[in-house]
């Protein structure tokens, strides 16, 4: 039996001893705030302090913490059946959710795959990739382009699409799969048209390898994990003409841009393009459990299914897990039920307003906005631990990565709110 009522310093103690975090060490582990609970857009801290939220725990809670909604639909399936297996049974939520998937995602999307997370929603985009030139008799098309600044996940497949440099490639170079990479796009997402060079550095790769590629993944408008860049959708319409002309496939990475967050209910919209397949994550349950998707074209599914596994040969133990069906429908009527892209563009001005004043501060490179993400890129790396405990005692939570200090909050964030988070930011950037 544990301790009913353990203190705060018996939790910290034990997750010091004992837990891992993201990307930390269990020698020297970075201090840890106790939440007790979290509402709307505020997380609650067992001290009884209360910080907003900037991060939407990493893209993902949407409709702020616990929404009576998105608790309903968890409560209501919970009733009927926490889970059942896939393989060979199916269930409403999965079809209802399944319906609802292929009607609002880009046109031509067909057919989905459900899958446990992100991570694991790359590494079947990326089998379904090459399964399909399997079939065709394409064995040689194994390899994936990347771009520079690319972020798809923390599993092997995904950790080898993402950026060499920024990524871990060095440390796993000897176990991952050998891949290309191309530029990240230098165009600003205002901008008109792509850069000349950009496109003829991705025609060159194309051009010498185009037999031995698979598909190019990326991630459409906005480079997240990679370093928060914003690209025009100039780039990514040229991108998609290109790949169909060198008969390649294109792996759109919407798991972080889904649903909404820039403006578009999907960033590929920015540029009325269909992917070959669409990967889904974060946002998708509204922030209440891990859950995702890899949607994929009538043309991928069939070339799939008529090769010689006839097969996708993929099926996770939770595929389909009706609560997290039940809670991604709810969650996607509740934002296609109201004006999702006022809120959007009324969460973007008041960033745009909030941070302006940091653009002329000395520590600042660059302010940027774009849908309900914010952006301050300092000069120098922040002190992580500092930083953190900075904007904790501003009282907001806002984690601090490299040189960026970064928001994209809840979209129900009132104008208070998100005033007290951007002043946040602004004085702590303008301490670095
Ligand atoms: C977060 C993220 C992933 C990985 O998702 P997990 O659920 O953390 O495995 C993949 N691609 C992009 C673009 C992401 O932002």
């Amino acid at each position: 039996m544990s301790d009913p009522t353990p203190t705060s310093s018996d939790l910290i103690e034990f997750d010091k001893k004992h837990l891992w975090h993201p990307y930390t060490s269990m020698t020297n582990p970075s201090p840890m705030y106790v939440v007790e609970s979290a509402d709307g857009v505020r997380i609650r801290l067992d001290d009884g302090r209360e910080l907003i939220d900037g991060m939407a725990s990493w893209w993902s809670v949407i409709h702020g913490y616990n929404h009576p909604a998105l608790n309903a639909a968890i409560e209501n399936q919970l009733k009927k059946m926490a889970h059942v297996m896939f393989g060979g049974l199916t269930h409403q939520p999965a079809v209802d959710l399944g319906r609802k998937l292929v009607e609002i995602t880009p046109p031509g999307l067909e057919k989905v795959f459900y899958a446990d997370s992100g991570s694991v929603a790359v590494e079947v985009a990326i089998k379904m990739a090459v399964q399909y030139w399997l079939s065709q008799g394409e064995s040689q098309k194994t390899k994936l382009v990347s771009l520079r600044n690319g972020y798809h996940g923390d599993t092997f497949g995904a950790m080898a699409v993402t950026d060499p440099d920024n990524g871990m490639h060095h440390l796993f170079k000897h176990t991952l799969a050998e891949h290309l990479f191309t530029v990240s796009p230098g165009c600003d997402f205002a901008s008109q048209d792509y850069l000349t060079e950009d496109v003829e550095a991705v025609e060159a790769l194309f051009f010498e390898h185009h037999q031995d590629i698979a598909a190019l993944i990326l991630e459409p408008i906005v480079q997240g994990a990679g370093g928060m860049k914003f690209y025009s959708p100039a780039f990514l319409k040229r991108i998609r003409a290109l790949c169909d002309h060198w008969n390649i496939l294109l792996i759109a990475d919407e798991i972080a841009t889904g649903f909404g967050r820039t403006g578009e209910l999907f960033a590929c919209t920015h540029a009325g393009i269909t992917p070959d397949i669409l990967t889904l994550g974060k946002a998708i349950t509204g922030g209440y459990m891990s859950f995702a998707a890899a949607l994929c074209t009538e043309k991928v599914a069939i070339g799939i299914s008529e090769g010689e596994a006839g097969v996708l040969m993929h099926g996770p133990t939770f595929m389909a897990n009706p609560m997290a069906c039940a809670v991604s429908l709810a969650s996607i009527d509740l934002l296609l039920g109201k004006d999702w892209k006022a809120d959007i563009q009324h969460i973007k001005t008041c960033l745009e307003s909030g941070l302006a004043s940091a653009k002329v501060l000395p520590q600042v490179a660059d302010v940027r906005v774009l849908g309900a993400i914010g952006v301050i890129e300092l000069k120098q790396p922040v002190d992580m631990q500092k930083t953190q405990a900075m904007l904790v005692d501003e009282g907001v939570w806002v984690r601090p990565f490299g040189k960026l200090l970064y928001v994209m909050p809840p979209y129900v964030m009132n104008n208070d709110d998100l005033n007290t988070l951007t002043t946040a930011m602004v004085k702590v950037a303008s301490q670095q």
